[in-house]
């Protein structure tokens, strides 16, 4: 679907070109996507998008994570209108503040406490500095690849960053139980900490889960080191497993870093962590003018609520199953090659011999102007408002997506 030159998108690009660098920052910026994919939206219903062209999509970012339970989950709306008559941005948090770190300290296994931020830098950088306050060392070990955020130390792009930023950071590769026992080794006896995602999940490469060997290798540096083990759960936190995403592995990190889908949408991130850090939690200076807001937090104990009610992981799980081999088997009568790895709640699909994705970009394109919104490189998310005939229609589409990329391959050919 080409979009068309006198479309309200194009006119707000025109106009945002003007007076907002780039005319968008970051991720999130319509230039990454393939042709066709808006830039602006004007509104958002369970799991469905409207651009503001008025074009209807059944989504498969969920605003990239947050939108877990599906917008305008009546459970969550009506705990934040109720908290936002009372008010919001205040001289200091509300109840729900402490309502929701009872909540996270009861519902995560490792978690003796929490504090709370905004964004998931702010969580992440939060865990760093705590690690390092308790530790009184400096070297922070990262996985080669990995996204913690969009601040200096962790930034994909070196842009206007200094090599003092990342003075401290040793990388490793995931999964590689040897290249971490190297870069703990050569942090010697300055290593303040571990940061791990809760499972492989860089752009534009297959997803990884954690392998046993790794997640235990993790564990016994940090207890050998006296180290902190960081589990970067903003992007997969909740959507695996409520009390931790490595629980099924038996390993509990020191420090977690949550945001995403905490509050269903609502501006809000947490850093959870055990006994022996909350001193250092206690005394370092973080801080933000918006990060005790009362709506966000009240939303997110109504979000945790649910999710601890409903059996939403499984749920998600199962639909993004039925996701899964829908187009496995769709991709098989295409004569396509198709990867999907990772959790199936957090889809990402690949093609085979497609370096340059163009194949995933046509597919992607495709399934688009049919009004499914799937992204070619990046994980995407399964919510709650995801049922079996949600499922059906994406796959209705992802047919005629695979039909454009079989026929362009044959032609190619
Ligand atoms: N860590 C991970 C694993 C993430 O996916 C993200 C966001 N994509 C962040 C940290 C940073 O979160 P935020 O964009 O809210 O700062």
């Amino acid at each position: 679907m080409t979009k068309l030159a006198n479309s309200f998108d194009t006119a707000l690009r025109e106009r945002a070109s003007r007076v907002v660098p780039g005319g968008m920052w970051g991720h999130q910026h319509a230039a990454k996507l393939p042709e066709g994919y808006p830039q602006f939206f004007s509104r958002a219903d369970g799991c469905r998008v409207w651009d503001v062209d008025g074009r209807p999509y059944l989504d498969f970012m969920c605003s990239w994570g947050p939108n877990m339970l599906g917008h305008h989950h009546p459970e969550v709306e009506e705990a934040a209108q109720r908290q936002a008559r009372l008010g919001d941005c205040m001289n200091g948090p509300a109840e729900a503040m402490v309502e929701l770190a009872e909540l996270l300290v009861d519902t995560v296994a490792h978690a003796d406490w929490a504090q709370f931020q905004k964004n998931g830098s702010d969580a992440t950088t939060t865990c760093v500095t705590i690690a390092r306050a308790a530790t009184g060392r400096r070297k922070l070990l990262a996985a080669r690849g990995a996204y913690h955020g969009a601040v200096p130390w962790c930034s994909p792009s070196l842009i206007g960053v200094t090599a003092e930023d990342r003075a401290h950071i040793l990388l490793y590769d995931y999964n590689d139980p040897e290249s971490l026992r190297a870069a703990a080794e050569e942090a010697g006896d300055d290593l303040a900490g571990v940061i791990v995602s809760a499972f492989r999940h860089d752009l534009g490469r297959d997803q990884e889960l954690p392998t046993a060997a790794f997640a235990q290798a993790a564990r016994e540096i940090c207890d050998a080191k006296g180290a902190a083990l960081i589990m970067d759960e903003v992007r997969a936190g909740f959507r695996l497993n409520l009390a931790g995403s490595w629980e099924h592995l038996g390993i509990r990190p020191d420090l977690a870093a949550w945001s995403k889908a905490i509050a269903n949408g609502y501006p809000l991130a947490a850093v959870t962590g055990r006994e022996w850090l909350r001193k250092a939690a206690s005394q370092i200076f973080v801080t933000g003018s918006f990060w005790c807001g009362a709506v966000p937090m009240a939303a997110g104990v109504a979000t945790l609520t649910v999710l601890r009610r409903d059996g939403v992981v499984e749920h998600l799980a199962a639909m993004g199953q039925s996701l899964r081999d829908g187009l496995a088997e769709l991709a098989r009568r295409h004569g396509l090659g198709l990867r999907q790895t990772g959790p199936a709640q957090m889809p990402m699909i690949l093609f085979e011999d497609d370096a340059d994705f163009r194949k995933g970009e046509l597919f992607c394109r495709t399934a688009l102007a049919e009004g499914v919104y799937f992204h070619p490189r990046h994980n995407m998310f399964l919510c709650a408002a995801h049922g079996e005939a949600e499922i059906a229609e994406a796959l209705a589409a992802a047919d005629i997506g695979l039909a454009a990329v079989a026929e362009h391959s044959r032609v190619a050919a």
